[in-house]
């Protein structure tokens, strides 16, 4: 065993602490299959793990970042061998589990996805945890049975990762998008990734009334607070919104009267904890629906050297798209 290249969060008195230095392979936790990572990406987590903004990392040292992908080295588990590309998210890797930002990571391989097939190593990642997140959030508006027909569906924070793949699939799938952002220079690119109207999203960040103007059928809600609760009250009768992040806010100041009045459905997603089949289903998904021209459109590279100047931007609303992590 030798030593490898990692981002490592410590905590000392003066608080959390980060550096990009050598770590030993001895030192990695417990796990049956031994990866060599190839390629992670940054989401609004990894942001908070980065900066410790809040509490994501639980065990220190960390190593940060909570998805990769990459081809395994050793593998004690039954359905993995050395040589097959796989991809994680979740499963509290970045967060109690030694995680992504580093040359290997050791994990149970029952976390493991296989890669789906037609997409590469880097193509996986730059969906990453966000733009799988994305589809999660999209199956739970299908299982709902809320379809393009029913009227617009909302994406917000769609600038950003979840909302940015949202946008794509949705439009893809024949919805029309309302892409709500509070960045101007910004309509363009969503336009291009098929949003059909731009919403400032200082119409929705503003305390609003219980009930609006019902406006779109179904949302993607990657922001919460306030902005989640006028998407709710301006959702249509028996529409549904699914709701996955807090980039707002953990706050949701609602009333009752958009699920008592309307009917309409609040669908919370996880994506940390999926269970296998439906985390199978999702990639599967994302690899048949999701353009990957677009997909391309909204993706940047950095180096895994690079990674620790990127936590501020991310919660600074100021990453577009996708970053992909080159971790070889
Ligand atoms: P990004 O930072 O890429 O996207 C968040 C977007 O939200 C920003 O780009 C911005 O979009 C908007 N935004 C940022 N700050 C504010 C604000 N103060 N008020 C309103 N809108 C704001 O993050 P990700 O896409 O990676 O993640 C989005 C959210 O989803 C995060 O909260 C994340 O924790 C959560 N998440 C949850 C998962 C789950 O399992 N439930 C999994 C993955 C992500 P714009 O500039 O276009 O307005």
């Amino acid at each position: 065993m030798g030593t490898f290249k990692a981002w490592v969060v410590e905590k000392g008195e003066a608080g959390q602490s980060l550096a990009f230095r050598d770590f030993d392979e001895a030192d990695l936790m417990d796990g049956d299959v031994t990866v060599r990572v190839t390629h992670s990406t940054l989401n609004y987590k990894d942001g908070l793990a980065l900066t410790g903004t809040s509490p994501v990392v639980r065990r220190f040292p960390m190593i940060p970042g909570i998805d990769f992908s990459g081809i395994v080295e050793r593998s004690d588990h039954p359905e993995y061998t050395t040589g097959d590309a796989v991809v994680l998210t979740g499963w509290g890797v970045g967060e109690t589990h030694l995680g992504a930002y580093a040359q290997r990571a050791r994990v149970k391989g029952d976390w493991l996805v296989p890669l789906p097939q037609g997409l590469t190593p880097e193509q996986a990642m730059a969906i990453g945890t966000a733009g799988y997140t994305a589809m999660l959030c999209c199956m739970a508006l299908d299982a709902h049975g809320v379809t393009p027909d029913h009227g617009p569906v909302i994406v917000t924070g769609a600038s950003g990762g979840v909302g940015s793949v949202a946008v794509a699939l949705l439009a893809r799938a024949g919805w029309h998008v309302i892409a709500s952002t509070g960045r101007d220079g910004e309509s363009d690119y969503l336009r291009r990734l098929g949003a059909a109207e731009i919403l400032d999203r200082a119409e929705l960040s503003k305390p609003g009334k219980p009930l609006g103007k019902e406006r779109w059928a179904a949302g993607i809600d990657a922001v919460g607070s306030t902005t989640l609760a006028n998407v709710l009250a301006q959702t249509r009768a028996d529409g549904a919104v699914a709701a996955c992040g807090l980039a707002q806010g953990m706050d949701l100041p609602t009333s009752v009267a958009p699920f008592i009045l309307r009917g309409v459905s609040l669908l919370g997603i996880n994506s940390v904890t999926t269970p296998q089949k439906k985390r199978r289903e999702a990639w599967t998904r994302l690899a048949r629906d999701l353009d990957l021209a677009k997909l391309a459109t909204m993706t940047s590279t950095v180096r895994l050297e690079e990674v620790g100047r990127l936590g501020e931007e991310i919660l600074a609303g100021k990453v577009r798209g996708r970053i992909v992590v080159e971790v070889a």
